[in-house]
Protein backbone atom coordinates (compact mmCIF):
# COMPACT_ATOMS: atom_id res chain seq x y z
CA UNK A 1 0.00 0.00 0.00
CA UNK A 2 1.32 3.39 -0.87
CA UNK A 3 0.77 6.50 0.19
CA UNK A 4 1.29 10.18 -1.19
CA UNK A 5 2.98 12.67 0.44
CA UNK A 6 3.43 16.29 0.63
CA UNK A 7 5.45 16.35 3.61
CA UNK A 8 6.20 14.61 6.54
CA UNK A 9 7.60 15.28 9.71
CA UNK A 10 9.11 12.95 12.21
CA UNK A 11 8.41 15.35 15.21
CA UNK A 12 6.59 18.46 15.95
CA UNK A 13 5.01 20.03 18.82
CA UNK A 14 2.77 22.44 16.99
CA UNK A 15 0.13 19.60 14.85
CA UNK A 16 -1.85 18.47 17.84
CA UNK A 17 -1.21 17.15 21.58
CA UNK A 18 2.40 16.39 22.79
CA UNK A 19 5.01 15.74 20.13
CA UNK A 20 3.66 13.87 17.06
CA UNK A 21 5.23 13.01 13.72
CA UNK A 22 3.09 14.93 11.30
CA UNK A 23 2.00 13.64 7.70
CA UNK A 24 0.61 16.05 5.18
CA UNK A 25 -0.85 14.45 2.15
CA UNK A 26 -1.11 15.68 -1.19
CA UNK A 27 -4.34 15.58 -3.52
CA UNK A 28 -7.18 17.16 -1.84
CA UNK A 29 -10.81 17.87 -4.03
CA UNK A 30 -12.26 20.39 -1.56
CA UNK A 31 -10.70 23.48 -2.94
CA UNK A 32 -11.51 25.88 0.01
CA UNK A 33 -11.17 29.59 -1.10
CA UNK A 34 -8.23 30.78 0.77
CA UNK A 35 -6.42 27.61 1.80
CA UNK A 36 -3.18 27.67 2.76
CA UNK A 37 -1.70 25.02 1.07
CA UNK A 38 -3.08 24.97 -2.56
CA UNK A 39 0.43 23.69 -3.69
CA UNK A 40 -1.77 20.25 -1.91
CA UNK A 41 -4.48 19.67 -4.10
CA UNK A 42 -3.07 18.02 -7.02
CA UNK A 43 -3.21 14.50 -6.62
CA UNK A 44 -0.06 13.86 -8.82
CA UNK A 45 2.08 16.29 -7.08
CA UNK A 46 4.23 15.20 -3.58
CA UNK A 47 6.53 11.69 -3.07
CA UNK A 48 5.22 8.52 -2.45
CA UNK A 49 5.47 6.46 0.45
CA UNK A 50 5.09 2.82 0.96
CA UNK A 51 2.73 2.42 4.35
CA UNK A 52 4.47 -0.61 6.56
CA UNK A 53 8.18 1.51 5.58
CA UNK A 54 6.72 4.19 7.01
CA UNK A 55 5.22 3.23 10.19
CA UNK A 56 8.54 1.55 10.80
CA UNK A 57 10.50 4.26 10.07
CA UNK A 58 8.03 6.30 12.83
CA UNK A 59 8.46 3.60 15.50
CA UNK A 60 12.46 3.81 15.39
CA UNK A 61 12.45 7.78 14.38
CA UNK A 62 12.29 10.25 17.60
CA UNK A 63 10.03 9.50 20.38
CA UNK A 64 6.40 11.09 19.68
CA UNK A 65 3.31 10.63 21.59
CA UNK A 66 0.93 10.18 17.94
CA UNK A 67 0.48 11.14 14.53
CA UNK A 68 -1.17 13.63 12.93
CA UNK A 69 -2.51 13.86 9.42
CA UNK A 70 -3.67 16.63 7.96
CA UNK A 71 -3.96 17.71 3.70
CA UNK A 72 -4.11 18.24 1.47
CA UNK A 73 -7.56 15.58 2.10
CA UNK A 74 -6.61 13.30 4.23
CA UNK A 75 -10.14 10.96 3.54
CA UNK A 76 -9.39 10.98 0.05
CA UNK A 77 -6.42 8.16 0.89
CA UNK A 78 -8.11 6.71 3.77
CA UNK A 79 -7.64 3.04 3.66
CA UNK A 80 -3.89 3.89 3.60
CA UNK A 81 -4.28 5.48 6.40
CA UNK A 82 -6.18 3.68 8.22
CA UNK A 83 -3.74 0.87 7.74
CA UNK A 84 -1.28 3.00 8.87
CA UNK A 85 -3.18 4.17 12.12
CA UNK A 86 -3.11 0.68 13.00
CA UNK A 87 0.01 0.03 12.74
CA UNK A 88 1.57 2.89 15.15
CA UNK A 89 -2.27 2.71 17.48
CA UNK A 90 -0.66 -1.12 18.37
CA UNK A 91 2.01 0.48 19.44
CA UNK A 92 0.40 3.12 21.61
CA UNK A 93 0.66 5.81 19.51
CA UNK A 94 -2.17 8.20 19.10
CA UNK A 95 -4.09 9.76 16.10
CA UNK A 96 -5.37 12.91 15.02
CA UNK A 97 -7.21 13.19 11.35
CA UNK A 98 -8.04 16.45 10.18
CA UNK A 99 -10.84 16.77 7.02
CA UNK A 100 -12.41 19.27 5.15
CA UNK A 101 -15.28 16.80 4.72
CA UNK A 102 -17.92 16.96 8.12
CA UNK A 103 -18.41 14.39 9.98
CA UNK A 104 -22.12 13.83 9.72
CA UNK A 105 -21.02 13.14 5.69
CA UNK A 106 -18.03 10.86 5.91
CA UNK A 107 -20.42 8.60 8.36
CA UNK A 108 -23.59 8.18 5.67
CA UNK A 109 -21.51 8.13 2.79
CA UNK A 110 -21.31 4.47 3.22
CA UNK A 111 -17.64 4.37 2.11
CA UNK A 112 -15.77 1.49 3.83
CA UNK A 113 -12.68 3.17 3.82
CA UNK A 114 -13.74 6.34 5.74
CA UNK A 115 -15.16 4.13 8.40
CA UNK A 116 -12.45 2.58 8.89
CA UNK A 117 -10.06 5.93 9.42
CA UNK A 118 -12.73 6.99 11.89
CA UNK A 119 -12.49 3.93 13.59
CA UNK A 120 -8.70 4.62 14.30
CA UNK A 121 -8.88 7.94 14.76
CA UNK A 122 -8.85 9.57 18.45
CA UNK A 123 -9.48 13.39 17.47
CA UNK A 124 -10.91 14.04 14.42
CA UNK A 125 -11.02 17.99 13.30
CA UNK A 126 -13.67 18.65 10.96
CA UNK A 127 -15.22 21.03 8.19
CA UNK A 128 -13.90 23.16 4.90
CA UNK A 129 -11.60 26.41 5.90
CA UNK A 130 -13.79 29.24 5.79
CA UNK A 131 -11.90 32.31 5.14
CA UNK A 132 -14.58 34.84 5.80
CA UNK A 133 -14.28 33.33 9.81
CA UNK A 134 -10.81 33.01 9.79
CA UNK A 135 -10.18 31.57 14.08
CA UNK A 136 -6.86 31.67 15.18
CA UNK A 137 -8.05 31.53 18.74
CA UNK A 138 -8.23 27.81 18.90
CA UNK A 139 -5.59 25.26 18.80
CA UNK A 140 -4.61 23.74 15.10
CA UNK A 141 -7.90 25.14 13.59
CA UNK A 142 -7.89 28.10 10.92
CA UNK A 143 -11.90 28.89 10.91
CA UNK A 144 -14.85 29.00 13.42
CA UNK A 145 -16.63 26.57 11.82
CA UNK A 146 -14.14 23.85 12.37
CA UNK A 147 -15.20 21.55 15.49
CA UNK A 148 -12.88 19.20 17.16
CA UNK A 149 -14.41 15.63 17.96
CA UNK A 150 -13.04 13.23 20.76
CA UNK A 151 -13.59 10.14 18.78
CA UNK A 152 -12.22 7.91 21.85
CA UNK A 153 -11.27 9.17 25.22
CA UNK A 154 -7.49 9.74 24.59
CA UNK A 155 -7.52 13.34 24.89
CA UNK A 156 -10.93 13.90 26.07
CA UNK A 157 -8.85 15.70 29.11
CA UNK A 158 -8.55 18.59 26.76
CA UNK A 159 -12.25 19.29 25.51
CA UNK A 160 -12.43 21.86 28.37
CA UNK A 161 -9.18 23.61 27.91
CA UNK A 162 -9.14 24.03 24.26
CA UNK A 163 -8.80 27.78 24.70
CA UNK A 164 -5.72 27.31 27.16
CA UNK A 165 -3.47 26.10 24.22
CA UNK A 166 -1.98 28.60 22.03
CA UNK A 167 -1.31 28.09 18.54
CA UNK A 168 2.46 27.93 17.76
CA UNK A 169 4.74 27.94 14.84
CA UNK A 170 7.68 25.86 14.37
CA UNK A 171 10.31 27.42 11.71
CA UNK A 172 13.44 25.21 10.29
CA UNK A 173 16.14 26.13 8.22
CA UNK A 174 17.16 23.39 6.21
CA UNK A 175 20.90 22.96 4.99
CA UNK A 176 20.97 24.57 1.86
CA UNK A 177 19.21 27.70 3.47
CA UNK A 178 15.54 27.33 2.48
CA UNK A 179 12.95 28.29 5.52
CA UNK A 180 10.00 25.54 6.43
CA UNK A 181 7.33 26.94 8.30
CA UNK A 182 4.52 24.61 9.58
CA UNK A 183 1.62 24.84 12.87
CA UNK A 184 -0.39 28.04 13.56
CA UNK A 185 -0.27 31.82 14.69
CA UNK A 186 -1.98 34.77 15.32
CA UNK A 187 -1.72 37.25 12.00
CA UNK A 188 -0.21 39.44 13.98
CA UNK A 189 2.38 37.23 14.85
CA UNK A 190 2.43 36.21 10.92
CA UNK A 191 2.80 39.62 9.94
CA UNK A 192 6.06 39.64 12.21
CA UNK A 193 7.71 36.81 10.75
CA UNK A 194 7.12 37.79 7.37
CA UNK A 195 8.66 41.35 8.32
CA UNK A 196 12.14 39.85 9.75
S1 LIG B 1 -9.74 20.89 2.84
FE1 LIG B 1 -7.81 21.70 3.66
S2 LIG B 1 -6.26 21.32 2.04
FE2 LIG B 1 -8.29 21.04 1.12
S3 LIG B 1 -8.72 23.04 0.20
FE3 LIG B 1 -9.67 23.03 2.25
S4 LIG B 1 -8.11 23.95 3.59
FE4 LIG B 1 -7.08 23.37 1.68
Amino acid sequence: MVLRVHRFLPSTAVEGPGIRACLQVQGCPIHCPGCAVPFTWPEDGGITMEVEQLAAHILNGPEVEGITFLGGEPFEQAGELARLARNLRASGLSVMTFTGYLVENLRSAGRADWMELLAVTDLLIDGPFERERLDTSRPWVGSANQRYHFLTDRYIDLKEKLTDIPNRLEVRITPDGRVMINGLAELKDLRALLDL
